[in-house]
C-alpha cells in the first residue's frame, strides 16, 4: 500500500487543480488523482477563454468572492508568468429589465463596484462592431474581459508541482470509502490504493456518477463554442477594441461573445449561454452539426454586423448544472469530517477557479472558510434538510 497522505484531490480540472495548488501551498502533502492528461479537452475547462466579470448578474452574492478571485488570478500570472486574464472590458446588453442589465446592475450597486450605463447609440458609438436596437443598453464594466482556462490550469499544476504535490494523470478513482473511527479516507484507482486524511472531490461533469449520494439532481448540458472569421478582417475585434459581451435578446435568449485572442487567423468565438442539450460524459456528441452553426450565425449577425464572416471551427464542452444553477461547495454531509466537494458549476464557474481552490483548501484543512459559501449549500436542493457542516477533524 502506498504511503498515505494530508489530502487527496480528486479531479485536476479547473477546480482540483486549483485546489491542490492552494493545499500544497500551505504545507499538506497532497496527492491529486486525474482520469485523463494535464490540461485537456473532455471536461469543462478548455476552449481557449471564458468571460470574467464583477457585476454579476446571477447574484450579488457571488461579488466578495470575484473580488478575491481577481487577486489571486493576479498572483497566479506573477508567480508562474504564464497569461491568465486579459481585462479587457464587458458590456452586459440588452432591454433594461433584461436579466443581464438589471441583474448586473443590481450587483453593481450593491457592491459599489465601477461601472457605466451606456445607451444604444453609446454603445455603437464606442465599440462600432456592436450594433444593438435602439431599445437595449449595456451595463459597461471596465474590469470585465477574459480568463484562459489551459493557462489557468497550466498555472495551477505548475505551482501545485513547485508546492510538493504528487500528481498522477491518467489515474482514475474507481471508489473511495471513509474509515472507521474517524481515520480518514480510503481511495482506489486501477493502480493502486492511497489514505489520506480528507479528500476533495472536483469532478465536473462526472458528478451525477461520483456523487450521486449528495442526492443533487445535475442535468450536464452539452454547450458549443464557434469561432468566426470577422467580414473584413480580426483588426476591429481585437481586445483593445472589441469587448466581451454577453447580450440577451427580446426572447431571453444570451449569446456571448470575446474578441479575436488567437491573432489573424484565429477568429472570434461566440456561444450561446446555456440552451444546451442534456447529455453524459460517456455519450457527448462532439461532433457540431450545420443547423448548429447556422442557428449561430443567425443569432450573431443580429448584434454584430461584421459576424458571422467566415465559420472556422467549433467544440464542444460541458456544463454541469444545479436547477437553480447556483454552486455546490461544502463539506459532504454524508462524510462531514473527511470529505469536501466543489461541483455544480453551473456553465459559470471559471471566473471563480483560483478562490474555489482558497475556499477547498480552508475547508479541507480546517473545517470551515471565511469566505462567503451559504449560497452553495446543497441543502437547498435536496427533499431532506442536510445534516450540519464543517465537523472538525
Ligand atoms: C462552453 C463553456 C463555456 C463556459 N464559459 C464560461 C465563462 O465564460 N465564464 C465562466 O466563469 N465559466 C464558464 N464556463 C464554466 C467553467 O468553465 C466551468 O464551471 C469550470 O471549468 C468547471 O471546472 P471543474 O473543475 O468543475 O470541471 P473540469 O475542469 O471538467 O474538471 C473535472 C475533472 O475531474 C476529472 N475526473 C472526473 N472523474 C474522475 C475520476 N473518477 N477520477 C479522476 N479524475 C476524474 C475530469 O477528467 C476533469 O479533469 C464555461 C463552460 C463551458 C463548457
Amino acid at each position: 500500500m502506498s504511503p498515505s497522505y494530508d489530502v487527496i484531490v480528486l479531479g485536476l480540472g479547473g477546480m482540483g487543480s486549483a485546489a491542490a495548488h492552494h493545499l500544497a501551498a500551505r504545507g499538506a502533502r497532497v496527492l491529486g488523482l486525474e482520469k485523463f492528461g494535464p490540461v485537456h479537452q473532455r471536461g469543462s475547462s478548455h476552449g481557449g477563454s471564458r468571460i470574467t466579470r464583477q457585476s454579476y448578474f446571477e447574484d450579488p452574492a457571488y461579488v466578495p468572492l470575484l473580488l478575491r478571485s481577481y487577486e489571486l488570478y493576479d498572483r497566479l500570472e506573477r508567480d508562474t508568468g504564464r497569461t491568465v486574464a486579459t481585462l479587457c472590458g464587458g458590456v452586459m446588453l440588452g432591454r433594461p429589465d433584461s436579466r443581464t442589465v438589471a441583474g448586473s446592475l443590481l450587483s453593481a450597486r450593491t457592491w459599489d463596484l465601477p461601472h457605466e450605463m451606456l445607451d444604444a447609440e453609446e454603445i455603437r458609438r464606442r465599440f462600432p462592431t456592436l450594433t444593438p436596437a435602439a431599445d437595449e443598453v449595456a451595463l459597461y464594466e471596465a474590469r470585465a474581459g477574459l480568463v484562459r482556462p489551459e493557462n489557468t490550469v497550466a498555472a495551477q499544476l505548475q505551482l501545485a508541482t513547485r508546492g510538493g504535490a504528487e500528481l498522477r494523470f491518467q489515474e482514475p478513482v474507481t471508489r473511495w470509502e471513509t474509515l472507521p473511527g474517524g481515520r480518514g479516507v480510503r481511495v482506489h484507482t486501477p493502480e493502486d490504493t492511497y489514505t489520506a486524511g480528507q479528500l476533495v472531490i472536483c469532478p465536473g461533469a462526472w458528478a451525477p456518477g461520483l456523487l450521486a449520494d449528495l442526492g443533487v439532481p445535475f442535468t450536464i448540458e452539452r454547450q458549443v463554442m464557434y469561432w468566426f472569421a470577422p467580414d473584413g478582417g480580426t483588426a476591429p475585434y481585437t481586445p483593445a477594441r472589441h469587448p466581451v459581451y454577453i447580450w440577451e435578446d427580446a426572447a431571453g435568449v444570451q449569446i456571448y461573445g470575446f474578441p479575436a485572442i488567437d491573432g489573424p487567423g484565429g477568429g472570434a468565438k461566440v456561444a450561446f449561454f446555456r440552451k444546451g442539450t442534456v447529455c453524459t460524459p460517456e455519450t457527448i456528441e462532439r461532433t457540431v452539426h450545420d443547423d448548429e452553426v447556422r442557428a449561430m450565425a443567425d443569432q450573431v449577425g443580429r448584434l454584430l454586423p461584421g459576424l458571422p464572416g467566415r465559420f472556422l471551427k467549433a467544440a464542444t464542452c460541458m456544463y454541469s448544472n444545479t436547477p437553480d444553477e447556483h454552486f455546490v461547495i461544502t463539506r459532504h454531509p454524508a462524510h462531514p469530517d473527511a470529505v469536501t466537494v466543489a461541483c455544480g458549476f453551473s456553465g459559470h464557474g471559471f471566473k471563480f477557479v483560483p478562490v474555489v481552490g482558497e475556499i477547498l483548501a480552508d475547508l479541507a484543512l480546517t473545517g470551515e472558510t471565511g469566505h462567503p459559501i451559504e449560497l452553495f449549500d446543497p441543502g437547498r436542493l435536496t427533499a431532506a434538510p442536510a445534516p450540519a457542516h464543517g465537523g472538525a477533524r
